[in-house]
């Protein structure tokens, strides 16, 4: 019940806070028509994570795991100035993103596998002030030490879905999940790291909502 509450509450705020915007809508309305998965951020969290952004001036970001290029938008439009890579192994999901941020010269894609294409950015010397990691969650500690390499001093790494993927990996594994993100990061000396628990007010199924987001910014 008291899920259903705060849903409620988040989709008021949602409607009250946001104002509309032709280009997501019409992002969200394509992937559908493509039937590209509604596994995208929410707008709440789209909209926070524009913020960031914007607190922290971020003029380069990079993201993993790109869909259909929602989340992407939201940060080509979070800052005055602010350039976006965005990286996507799906040749189709590429595809349905350049259609949706088509118009953006912030945005550049990347096809590729997330690790392989984080190496070759590193090796061109790019250095970012936001990495946002959304892809398999399988491989989030090997993006999170890649990220923290290519992120500046004072620059932050977001990995999201990551109490989900615990509680995914202790149903699976009982206590085992060792090897979990947070306990990756817990040894890491390069940042200073939180969790926080949250609620997606656009996934279907009550147990898919509560979930949580990593923040570790680098010393
Ligand atoms: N950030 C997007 C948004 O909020 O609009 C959602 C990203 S979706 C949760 C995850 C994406 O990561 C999928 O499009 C999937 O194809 C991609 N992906 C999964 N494994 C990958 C990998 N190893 N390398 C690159 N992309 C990958």
């Amino acid at each position: 019940a008291i899920t259903t509450q705060a849903l409620a509450a988040s989709l008021k705020a949602q409607a009250l806070l946001l104002q509309p915007n032709p280009r997501l809508d019409a992002a969200e309305a394509n992937c559908k028509k493509h039937n590209i998965p509604s596994i995208s951020v929410s707008p709440l969290q789209g909209q926070f994570l524009a913020l960031l952004c914007r607190m922290s001036n971020a003029k380069s970001v990079l993201e993993i795991g790109t869909l259909g290029g929602y989340s992407t938008i939201w940060f080509a439009e979070s800052v005055p100035g602010v350039k976006v890579t965005s990286i996507e192994f799906s040749a189709k999901h590429r595809d349905i993103a350049l259609e949706n941020t088509k118009g953006l010269e912030n945005v550049e894609i990347r096809l590729g596998k997330a690790a392989e294409v984080m190496r070759e950015l590193k090796a061109e010397g790019q250095v970012y002030d936001f990495v946002f990691i959304d892809a398999n969650w399988d491989q989030q500690a090997e993006y999170f030490d890649l990220a923290v390499a290519m992120t500046r001093p004072g620059g932050s790494v977001y990995v999201d879905n990551v109490v989900r993927n615990l509680l995914d990996v202790e149903e699976e594994e009982g206590d085992r999940a060792d090897w979990s993100l947070v306990d990756f990061v817990k040894g890491d000396g390069r940042v200073r790291a939180t969790v926080i628990p949250t609620l997606s007010t656009h996934k279907v199924r009550v147990e898919e909502m509560v979930d949580g987001f990593l923040l570790a910014v680098v010393r």
